[in-house]
């Protein structure tokens, strides 16, 4: 190695085990995660990986090398990863639906608890009537937690305001908590995206029609410059594959990239108008037919499974096997939300997928990190620890990164690590 070469912000040493997920080889890594033993990477200035090595090279770099101030990161012989990319959250809102998660339990549907003025109305009211303050406090509390379990970039949905005073809000927060570093949970990557079509408030719902026009001809082209994707959340119970289409089309003229709540509860026709429109992603898909899944495949729509979902519901797991025995490529997300996921952890939606949903260690680890990049069009930056990339980590507390999905229940990660 030059002496030239360590213009370094960063070495992370000691790694035991480094699971890259390359998606090219690296010279000295194996296996279809292209895993390298003791190794050390070195990020520059400007915080991209520019150099992945044996570690004992490192010590003859830092002997010779003029820079003084290299910030040194030990693993101790830990297992590092890339960080965990959580492609789909609900993550701002306010209110507790801990008594409607019990009630559910004890049998009472969802259609009741919509009659008795709860679901998501519990959390429209409460994410209405909150002050920006409380709301971004939630947030930042919540985030904590997010980063405590190794996810280092998130998806942030709106949703709960479905007007343009709360939306806009909550998409103000939303953009705040991305890499400020004047909030306590430091660096993470979020990314916004606007979901005003998550359920027709009820001040509209005898006239959905012109709930629709306002997401169409006014939320959309006012909070372009606020979030990355429009989301459409396409089921029998909520928007029509009609009201979809309008909403997206709009939103693509626009600059927005797309994603789809699809096929969730009925075969809603949601997985096809991803494809159609050529959506980064369509979510969910308990309910997609075979014929649904060829035409995501030939659009290169990514496949979200959320498998918190089943948990919640304790409705049937959709078989990740299917999907990628049909060629898709699948990324999981925990869906965090107060209804249907109240999880922010990605090791638990990594051990379902392998113990409920068919995937292997190799495929979980590479639907949590790479892909969830992939489904946010964000594979070229982040998802594999790669030359070039971004230095966004996980460090495990686990020596063997085969204990991933096999010691459930318990948080295995030490620190995340984003530079
Ligand atoms: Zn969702």
């Amino acid at each position: 190695m030059e002496k030239q070469q360590l213009q370094a912000r960063a070495i992370v040493r000691n790694i035991g085990q480094l699971v890259s997920i390359a998606q090219a080889p690296i010279v000295g890594a194996s296996g279809s995660l292209q895993v390298y033993t003791n190794a050390a990477i070195i990020v520059d200035n400007e915080g991209a990986i520019s150099w992945i090595g044996p570690d004992h090279e490192i010590d003859e770099l830092l002997a010779c090398s003029e820079q003084q101030t290299v910030n040194i990161v030990d693993a101790y012989g830990c297992v590092v990863t890339p960080g965990f990319v959580d492609s789909h959250t609900h993550l701002v809102f306010a209110g507790d639906r801990a008594e409607e998660f019990h009630l559910r339990r004890q049998g009472m549907s969802y259609g009741e608890l919509l009659r008795q003025g709860r679901g998501i109305l519990t959390t429209m009211n409460a994410t209405r009537n909150a002050s920006q303050e409380v709301l971004l406090d939630l947030a930042v509390e919540r985030l904590a937690s997010v980063r405590a379990h190794g996810t280092t970039t998130v998806e942030i949905k709106t949703g709960y305001g479905l007007n343009m005073e709360v939306e806009e809000r909550c998409l103000q927060i939303i953009n705040s908590l991305n890499c400020n570093p004047s909030l306590p949970h430091e660096h993470i990557r979020v990314v916004p995206t606007f979901l005003g079509a998550h359920s027709v408030p009820p001040e509209y719902r005898t006239q959905r029609a012109a709930y629709v026009e306002l997401v169409v001809e006014e939320m959309l082209p006012a909070f372009a410059e606020m979030a990355r994707f429009c989301d459409v959340y396409c089921e029998n119970e909520a928007f029509s594959v009609e009201e979809c289409r309008r909403i997206l089309t709009r939103a693509r003229d626009l600059g927005y990239q797309l994603k789809v709540h699809a096929d969730q509860l009925n075969p809603s026709g949601g997985s096809r108008l991803a494809a159609e429109l050529g959506a980064v992603s369509a979510d969910h898909l308990d309910h997609a037919s075979d014929a649904d899944l060829d035409a995501m495949r030939e659009a290169g729509v990514i496949a979200t499974l959320l498998p918190g979902c089943s948990y919640t519901l304790r409705s049937p797991y959709p078989s990740a096997r299917r999907l990628l025995d049909h060629g898709l490529t699948v990324a999981l997300a925990t869906d965090y939300n107060p209804g249907t996921s109240y999880s922010e952890n990605m090791q638990m939606m990594l051990g379902l997928a392998m113990s409920a949903m068919g995937m292997s260690l190799e495929e979980a680890l590479t639907a949590t990190t790479i892909n969830g990049a992939r489904a946010l069009a964000l594979q070229d930056q982040i998802g594999s620890i790669e030359v070039g990339k971004r230095c966004e980590l996980a460090l495990w507390s686990i020596h063997d990164y085969h204990e991933i999905g096999y010691h459930f229940g318990v948080n295995l990660i030490q620190s995340i690590l984003v530079l």
